[in-house]
């Protein structure tokens, strides 16, 4: 079978790691999420207490990690160290939005997702999957949902109780990442749009599922 890219981009909350990891399971490719790698650098620089502004020494970081994904890409090794839990707060998911404005940082993670990527097909979700790291991926979506949906989806998941916090802090971090020069999130030109505000798992894994199966010889090789 042909090496395949499914390429899931969109902001925080839209339900990107979730329905990767399904489809992944459906389909036998790889999981990988990107977002862990960026905030496995960034919890990498705050323990060191490197300045957020100091391109040099992120690129460094970014450089020197040993990043390994771990349980089918839920969990992640930074330098021999199970990170799974730590690199999933707030201020961790803050300081990953600022380091991966730097395009020095990004070019190293980069090529460890092509890396990645060179000998399996995978399904790989972030912010700039179908537009640089991937343009020529075979399946891409965007992935997104209402603001409030959103925000509300990621304070579930944080346990957190304070909405309104989670909310401003994934629109801080949003802007972040459409706003920035190198590799801004936003939706390729042959992206399909799917908006899963109103929408349960299973139909959004099937919708992609299906473009999976349209895209690939007809679903001859997917089952
Ligand atoms: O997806 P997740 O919320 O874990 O990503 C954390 C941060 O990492 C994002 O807010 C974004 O700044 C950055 N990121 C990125 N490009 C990717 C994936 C994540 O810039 N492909």
């Amino acid at each position: 079978m042909k090496r395949v890219i499914v390429a899931i981009d969109g902001p925080a909350g839209a339900g990107k790691s979730t329905i990767a990891r399904r489809i992944a399971e459906k389909t036998g490719f790889v999981y990988i999420d990107t977002g862990a790698m960026y905030r496995a650098v960034a919890l990498w620089a705050l323990r060191a207490n490197v300045d957020l502004s100091d391109m040099h020494k992120l690129e460094e970081l970014a450089k020197a990690a040993k990043l390994v994904f771990l349980d089918g890409g839920a969990g992640m090794e930074l330098n021999g160290e199970n990170v799974s839990a730590e690199i999933r707060t707030p201020e961790v998911a803050s300081a990953a939005s600022k380091v991966a404005a730097v395009t020095a940082v990004r070019r190293a993670l980069v090529e460890k997702q092509r890396e990645i990527a060179a000998n399996a097909s995978v399904v790989m979700e972030g912010r700039d999957i179908g537009t640089v790291v991937f343009p020529d991926a075979n399946v891409k979506v965007y992935l997104d949902a209402d603001q409030d949906v959103r925000a509300k989806r990621r304070a579930q998941d944080l346990i957190e109780a304070d909405t309104a916090k989670i909310a401003k802090e994934i629109a801080d971090r949003d802007k972040r990442d459409s706003s920035r020069p190198d590799s801004p999130m936003m939706q390729a030109p042959d992206a399909v749009y799917l908006d899963s505000s109103g929408l349960d798992l299973d139909q959004v894994e099937e919708a992609i599922l299906k473009l999976i199966r349209d895209r690939t010889s007809n679903g001859k090789e997917i089952h």
